[in-house]
């Protein structure tokens, strides 16, 4: 089957709209490093189109209609979006679902420490990531310290040009000849991802120098470059050595998304697993105004990490907020959330693996995505014969088809790589369970899981119109 390259279905209006769509896209990764970052970035977004808190709507004692826009946040990590169609509920939504946390460091709860003239911050990494791409770039950190009298210190160190950043070490090649016999993934130890935050000694006044010398210098000498950050920690940010045990504090690469390549045709950058779903999944959700099924938008928590705990997929976060919109609507029973959830069409919207040229022997060349082929199907994911996957019924399929094709929406079907040689999972089989139509789609991603990974531009845009089609058209 041959198919077309997006770019060159485009018209002179549509290449700038793709333009203009990127820009806003890295706007939104560069403000979003984090899910709680993502959370708050959205919010603000979606209030100014019209959406209400459910939780105020409840405490209001109001009520939801036909038309109405409304928002539910888990524990500032997870968030469901709803724009209230014509028909009952009980008929089924159309549901964009993705997630909004990446593969990154995170800081441990006691992680301060001191040695050979460096302060450093121990880190357990998150997600799936190869760890020798960790070191030596340049890192920042993000993230929530949460006071025992229950205030916020909101953090975010290292993204500003004058900002300082943060680094792991890597052995100098001189002396590596042990270290490069060793197996990509011994190189660096997931022990060894520790972040060096400091170098310069805390030092104290010549004058209190001397008044303090007998009961003061010996102590300042010891430990004493940790001591130095702990002092500027609790001068800028108010935070104490004990502070880090309630504190989510995640390591990312430092820097601003960059288009890439002389065309200007590619994104760079951290976390687009899964943001850029996330993304264009909400500017699908802001862009259809109408709709004769409800159509909701719901981005997650905890996928890189088997969608477990209360904001993952597993959650039971989303039916509920389901229940409670049935419930304001006059159309909540039991039965009838049943209903609704099996009737609902879902596209599970995640990062597809793009063809790499370099590693061709790794893909199966008429059964993967290409960067800048559009959207991408994904009939169904796991490893070894499909297991752990949800594998999309092929009615189902065929709906699709039909809308997309109708809207001319250029889409690629694709595995994420050869047979046997490695696998991946994402949310689709959770929502899967409730017996609804669900499939996995997104955007190719080159380098899926580094530090930096790459999208196209006109990826990223198609699939932003492939929503649209979706939630306007789907109706199985
Ligand atoms: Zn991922």
């Amino acid at each position: 089957m041959e198919k077309k390259n997006t770019w060159e279905t485009y018209s002179h209006k549509q290449l700038k709209e793709v333009d203009e769509f990127a820009k806003e896209y890295m706007q939104f990764l560069d403000m979003g490093k984090t899910e709680r970052e993502c959370v708050d970035t959205i919010v603000n977004t979606i209030e100014k189109d019209g959406y209400k808190e459910l939780q105020e709507i409840i405490k209001e004692k109001g009520k939801l209609k036909k038309g109405d826009k409304v928002y539910a946040v888990c524990m500032n990590k997870a968030i469901a979006m709803f724009r209230i169609g014509e028909k009952p509920m009980e008929e089924g939504m159309n549901i964009l679902g993705a997630h909004i946390d990446s593969p990154r460091l995170d800081v441990k709860q006691n992680p301060l420490y001191e040695e050979g003239g460096f302060a450093y911050l121990d880190t357990h990494y998150y997600g799936g990531v190869k760890k020798y791409q960790w070191v030596t770039i340049p890192l920042a950190l993000h993230g929530v310290i949460v006071k025992k009298d229950g205030t916020t210190i909101e953090l975010a160190v290292g993204e500003n040009e004058d900002d300082p950043v943060f680094f792991i070490s890597d052995l100098l090649i001189h002396l590596a000849q042990e270290q490069l016999e060793k197996k990509a993934s011994k190189v660096i130890e997931g022990e060894a991802l520790d972040l060096i935050i400091g170098n310069k000694p805390f030092l104290i006044d010549k004058k209190d120098k001397e008044e303090k010398k007998d009961k003061e210098e010996k102590g300042a000498a010891k430990e004493a470059v940790k001591k130095g950050i702990l002092a500027i920690l609790k001068e800028n940010y108010e935070i104490e050595e004990e502070d880090f045990i309630s504190a989510e504090l995640e390591v990312v690469p430092a820097g601003k998304a960059r288009e890439a390549g002389f065309d200007r045709s590619m994104i760079l950058a951290y976390g687009q697993d899964d943001r850029v779903c996330a993304f264009s999944s909400l500017k699908a959700m802001l862009e259809v105004e109408e709709s004769k099924r409800t159509a909701c938008c719901l981005l997650v928590d905890k996928e890189e990490i088997g969608s477990v705990g209360a904001t993952g997929m597993q959650s039971r976060f989303f039916e509920n907020t389901v229940a409670e919109v049935m419930n304001l609507l006059g159309q909540y029973s039991e039965l009838a959330l049943r209903r609704c959830l099996t009737n609902s069409c879902m596209l599970s919207s995640d990062v597809s693996s793009a063809f790499d040229p370099s590693f061709a022997s790794s893909f199966d060349k008429k059964n993967v995505a290409y960067l800048g082929g559009g959207m991408v199907f994904n009939k169904f994911t796991g490893s070894r014969g499909k297991s752990g996957s949800n594998d999309a019924n092929a009615e189902y399929l065929a709906h699709l088809r039909e809308i997309f094709d109708k809207e001319n929406i250029n889409f690629q079907t694709a595995e994420l790589g050869k047979v046997d040689l490695g696998g991946g999972g994402t949310i689709a089989y959770i929502l899967a369970l409730y017996g609804m139509n669900v499939i996995d789609s997104g955007v190719a991603v080159l380098n899926m899981h580094a530090p930096w990974e790459a999208t196209s531009k006109a990826d990223v845009y198609e699939t932003k119109r492939g929503y649209v089609a979706f939630l306007k058209g789907a109706k199985l």
